[in-house]
């Protein structure tokens, strides 16, 4: 079945596409790569990621070049942290190559949906992992899947890019100061939904997490990092329970060699009031620049962008990074996979 898709139309969503992949993981080994047309998964009534949350995910994205080519951006740093994920749960560990394997067919076999050059839009590319099996008690499962699919999105801004408001609210915290902050599991987003919703319908497009531990210092956005520029230094917070961005690692290099200062170190919440100008970056987000903290708790406002237009280093910095993920832009990094 044919169908057209309104590239320049699409949202932040889920779409049907051709075909995912699977991976089981039995008896100590990872099987075969599976292709499959079902959007369903057959899986045990007590799989432990279903009661206990033994589940991680990645998230990345394609895009196609002015070439025609297909890029995926920084895919083995995602088989990485996935690793790390899987350590930090109890679940398998997948080599690297096999990440790859599955990422690039879930790419290839859904070419159609790789939106082109020019419209805004990318693939999306979703892969997960569950903990199986019939279990009760609380321990890991020794059976899992692996999963990858693929849904086209539009860009992040649907009303051009442009700098959006968050909040603080010390009544919530996403993860423990030494629990599973800083890999990518389900269960921290389960824990951020009330605070992220409370957010949403007072209007901010996502809650700027403090330390669980001091209450003192950012963490990050939601499911974003943040950074602040000021003096002509990129400063992004370092902590135990942040979730180690792509993007924000790729953007500490670009910044670096534009010739900013980069410093990577707790960040309190009373440097807010110092920083030009602030941002919050992800796979999803890319940079989204903050137009405003409101402290709730603290009723005090840290204004960054009054006038609706991004500041000047993060308008450069988004507009490199995408250069490099379309390929307008030169790749000096290799962060750039072409299919
Ligand atoms: C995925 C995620 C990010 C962004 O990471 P990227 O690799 O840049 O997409 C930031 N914070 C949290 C909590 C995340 O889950």
């Amino acid at each position: 079945m044919e169908q057209t898709i309104n590239w320049s139309d699409l949202s932040f969503g889920y779409m049907k596409t051709d075909y995912n992949i699977r991976r089981y993981y039995r008896n100590g080994s990872w099987g075969e790569l599976e292709v499959s047309s079902s959007e369903s998964i057959n899986i045990h009534i007590s799989s432990t990621c279903l009661h206990y949350g033994q589940e991680s995910f990645e998230g990345l994205k394609a895009f196609r070049g002015q070439d025609g080519r297909i890029r995926i951006f920084r895919p083995e740093e995602n088989a990485r942290r996935m690793q790390a994920s899987s350590r930090g749960i109890m679940m398998a560990e997948q080599p690297v190559e096999l990440f790859m394997e599955a990422v690039e067919k879930a790419v290839r076999l859904n070419e159609r949906f790789v939106p082109p050059y020019g419209s805004g839009a990318s693939l999306y590319i979703r892969p997960l992992m569950l903990g199986l099996g019939a279990l009760i008690g609380v321990k890991p499962a020794d059976e899992f899947v692996f999963l990858v699919f693929v849904t086209p999105v539009g860009p992040y801004f649907k009303s051009g890019f442009r700098p959006a408001p968050v909040c603080i609210m010390r009544d919530f915290d996403r993860a423990a100061p030494l629990g599973t902050g800083n890999i990518k599991v389900g269960g921290n987003y389960a824990a951020s939904l009330v605070a992220g919703s409370k957010a949403h319908e007072a209007g901010y497009v996502a809650v700027l997490y403090l330390d669980p531990k001091e209450k003192n210092y950012i963490d990050e956005c939601g499911p974003a990092n943040f950074f602040g520029i000021k003096d002509n230094t990129y400063v992004t917070p370092a902590s135990s329970s942040i979730l180690p961005s792509i993007t924000n690692k790729s953007l500490i290099q670009l910044a670096g060699d534009m010739g900013l200062k980069v410093e990577r170190r707790p960040v309190p919440v009373s440097e807010l009031a110092s920083f030009e100008e602030a941002a919050e970056c992800g796979t999803a987000a890319v940079v989204t620049p903050i137009s405003r903290i409101d402290d709730l708790d603290e009723n005090r406002s840290y204004v960054y962008s009054s006038d609706g237009k991004p500041g000047a280093v993060c308008e450069k910095l988004y507009r490199k990074l995408l250069g490099i993920q379309t390929g307008d832009e030169e790749d000096p990094y290799g962060w750039v996979h072409i299919l």
